[in-house]
């Protein structure tokens, strides 16, 4: 077990004042669908942004597992589950693979706006026609001269609708295969590329999601993150990211919410008892428990394996498989113990439950998961 020092305990007592704010009206934005801008700029004033980057850039300099920790707390402090994901994506899609990969002018260029959430980040891989198959896209980058120009278009681009740069995995060798993938730095403003409205959805509705097209879209050979063909192992190095950090804020809101159905459990008197003397009732919150309990050792551990440089493919997919798999099953029992309350807009228990939905779907579905360890396991 991991024992955090008082720096870390420090870093992560100071968010604690962030939390009723960033949480405010979180029911009504959630209605509206719309990205909280005000709420954002609190998330730039509390400096979490710049937790994994270094203090050059305008970082912190912390660790994945400090990092980690503390956006563990936002998961279970803020309420805004769709703005807990649009700081997730935004530190990992883009800020994560600039800071690995990128060349000295791309930090120094676009590390500091992203450390403060002045300049907002998305990436995109996802297509209509290639999904979980993502190797399959057909987005093209083709060299001409010193420049590459992109034709394509995105699908599911978290934070599109608001963001200033985007990291686009393109095609840059005809063959399919890892090795003809890139990944580029694009503007916003980058004449040929289209941002779309924002598309609704059912959950994490304050993180806005669009397409993007590309039309002859003309950018510079100077924004390619690593090398021409690595654009795969930047993906895969994002991804690993991506999962330990999107899902320790899903960890934190399942501590949140197995508190609160703790409390529940004891307060409500039904048939002259409170309902956590039912065994149906305290059994469904044991089950919480173990899931919480389960997903985040796991989701600690695996960050320790990865900044040891151990091999943790198969353990990656596990901690997703386990904190979004016991995160839905966690929020659907949350509604049960609330009862009709649980049903009602205002207790924020069904917001959570459209939110959970998201989690077996995106950063590889479930059942890519599970395909990705029987194949470690020589299946
Ligand atoms: C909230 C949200 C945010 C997202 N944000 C982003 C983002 O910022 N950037 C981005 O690029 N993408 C993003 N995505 C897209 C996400 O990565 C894809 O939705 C996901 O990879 C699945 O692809 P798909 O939707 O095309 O489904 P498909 O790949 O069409 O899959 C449909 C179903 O078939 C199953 N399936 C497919 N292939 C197999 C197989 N070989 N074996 C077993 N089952 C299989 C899937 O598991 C799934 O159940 C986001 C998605 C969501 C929901």
């Amino acid at each position: 077990m991991i024992r955090w020092n008082a720096d870390q305990t420090a870093l992560r007592q100071g968010l604690a004042r962030w939390c009723e704010p960033l949480s405010a009206g979180h029911i009504e934005r959630d209605a509206e669908g719309v990205f909280p801008q005000d709420q954002w700029k609190l998330v730039q004033e509390s400096g979490i942004l710049g937790l994994p980057f270094d203090e050059r850039w305008g970082g912190l300099g912390q660790s994945l597992l400090t990092t980690l920790y503390v956006l563990e707390e936002l998961g279970a402090g803020c309420r805004d589950g769709g703005l807990n994901f649009s700081v997730a994506t935004h530190m990992v899609s883009c800020g994560v693979p600039l800071q690995r990969f990128g060349s000295q002018a791309l930090k120094e260029r676009y590390l500091p706006g992203i450390c403060s959430g002045a300049t907002i980040g998305a990436h995109a891989i996802s297509e209509t026609e290639s999904g979980s198959d993502a190797l399959a896209m057909r987005t093209t980058a083709t060299r001409e001269g010193d420049a590459f120009v992109l034709r394509g278009g995105k699908a599911f681009v978290s934070n599109g609708p608001v963001a200033d740069v985007f990291v686009v995995y393109a095609r840059t060798h005809p063959d399919g295969g890892p090795f003809g993938i890139t990944a580029f730095l694009v503007e916003r403003d980058t004449p040929g590329l289209s941002v779309g409205a924002p598309v609704a959805k059912m959950g994490l509705r304050t993180s806005p999601l669009s397409e993007l097209h590309f039309d002859e879209c003309r950018i510079p050979a100077s924004a390619v993150i690593g090398r021409v063909g690595s654009g795969f192992l930047i993906m895969d190095h994002v991804m690993k990211w991506e999962i330990l950090c999107s899902f320790v804020i899903t960890t934190g809101q399942m501590r949140y919410r197995l508190d609160r159905c703790v409390e529940h459990a004891k307060e409500r008197i039904q048939f002259g008892k409170p309902i956590g003397s039912y065994q149906s009732v305290s059994h469904k919150i044991v089950d919480m428990k173990i899931g919480l309990d389960t997903a985040q050792k796991w989701l600690y551990d695996t960050a320790e394996r990865l900044t040891a440089g151990e091999n943790v493919t198969t353990d990656i997919s596990i901690g997703k498989l386990l904190a979004s798999e016991n995160n839905l099953s966690s929020a659907l029992a949350a509604v049960q113990i609330f009862g009709g309350s649980g049903y009602l807009t205002e207790y924020g228990l069904e917001k959570d439950l459209r939110d959970a939905v998201a989690g077996p779907i995106y950063s590889g579905t479930s059942e890519i998961q599970r395909n990705r360890i029987a194949s470690m396991l020589g299946l």
